[in-house]
């Protein structure tokens, strides 16, 4: 049972604004940060090209996708020359030979070859800056799930605040930590990305159902359609509800929390970004997973798969307490959270 709530100032509306406008100032890393990992990155491959011939290495994941913080890890594609896809290829052998190259680079620490997990890995500490990151091989859907979310940050710079509100949020209450049972920084992303879809009128549109001409292309990678639209510039004109809403990020982040806490129906309802209309966990056959969350490509794959019952209420509260902490004036923190929510 909810307890009502208490009644939003535009007072209290504009401080929550400014907390989440300050939150992503804080944690966003600067063009000097951003370079530097695109320093990094060439070095690896001038480095790695004397030892693994014709690799390439791409960066993914938050360092690309607009929502990334000063610490986050680097994460990085390598590829062959000549080679499209990981077919025919020796991934564990490539692996293998890829750890054993980087072990020879003066700033890095802790080579770790994972090659039990779905997508195998190179884990390695980079002493020089502290970063933390891995290098998985063909991990295309990867590379295009990050354009996605670089294009939905790039459409409206709201976005961009929420998901780092988001993040911080995760992280703060001790949700963000797939490794740990908890759900990845990923799958958070799209749950906002999800709700700024559902809301009336939409912050942002579906891009995956955006095309120009009669019919919607189809692009396939590893068998699933990566198309989007992605001609950002011409938004305007094959989008018509462009620019039609105008709440600040407070609101929006309580909207969010309400959202998921009051009017989302896990049990019924999978999140999915690439159509507008509502999904069902039994379409999907999800029905037994407590939280459902469609990875925009890979249609198989449901973020909260590997979710316990336990987990899935812990972060379910976490949202409930959010609510109440958001929803109300500073002095009414409730008392038995006086550390993890100091920061807001
Ligand atoms: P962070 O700032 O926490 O590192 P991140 O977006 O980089 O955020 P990672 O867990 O490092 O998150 O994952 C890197 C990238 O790998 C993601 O951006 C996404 O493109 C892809 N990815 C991660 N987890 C999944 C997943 N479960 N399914 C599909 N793609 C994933
Ligand atoms: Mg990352």
């Amino acid at each position: 049972e909810l307890e009502p709530l208490p009644l939003m100032t535009l007072d209290f509306l504009q401080i929550l604004s400014e907390v989440c406008e300050q939150c992503y100032r804080d944690f966003a890393p600067d063009d000097v940060e951003v370079k530097v990992r695109e320093h990094i990155l060439q070095d690896f491959e001038t480095f790695l090209r004397c030892q693994v011939p014709g690799a390439k290495l791409v960066l993914f994941g938050s360092s690309k996708n607009g929502f990334g913080f000063k610490q986050s890890d680097l994460d990085i594609c390598m590829t062959l020359e000549g080679q499209d896809t990981a077919e025919g290829l020796d991934s564990m052998a490539v692996i293998e030979s890829l750890a054993k190259a980087l072990r020879k680079h003066h700033s890095l620490r802790n080579i770790l070859p994972i090659t039990t997990a779905k997508v195998p890995i190179v884990k390695f500490y980079h002493t020089k800056t502290g970063l933390e990151g891995d290098i998985s091989l063909y991990n295309t859907l990867a590379l295009h799930n990050t354009q996605l979310l670089a294009s939905y940050a790039a459409i409206d710079a709201r976005v961009k605040i929420l998901c780092y509100v988001m993040k911080v949020f995760a992280k703060v209450c001790d949700i963000g930590d797939a490794s740990r049972g908890s759900l990845s920084s990923y799958a958070y992303t799209l749950m906002v990305l999800y709700f700024l879809q559902q809301r009336s009128p939409p912050v942002i549109p579906v891009l995956q159902e955006m095309y120009v001409g009669e019919k919607k292309p189809v692009v396939l990678v590893d068998g699933w359609d990566v198309h989007f639209f992605s001609d950002l510039k011409n938004l305007h004109k094959y989008w018509p509800g462009y620019k039609k809403n105008k709440e600040s990020v407070g609101q929006l982040w309580f909207g969010l929390l309400q959202f998921y806490t009051e009017t989302f129906d896990f049990k019924e309802t999978v999140v999915c970004i690439r159509r507008i209309e509502p999904l069902t966990t039994f379409k999907k056959q999800w029905t037994s997973k407590h939280l459902a969350i469609e990875d925009p490509f890979d249609l198989s794959h449901n973020l909260g798969a590997g979710l316990s019952r336990r987990m899935a209420s812990f972060i379910m509260k976490a949202f409930i307490n959010a609510r109440r902490v958001f929803g109300a004036p500073v002095r009414d923190f409730p008392p038995e959270y006086p550390n993890k929510m100091e920061y807001f």
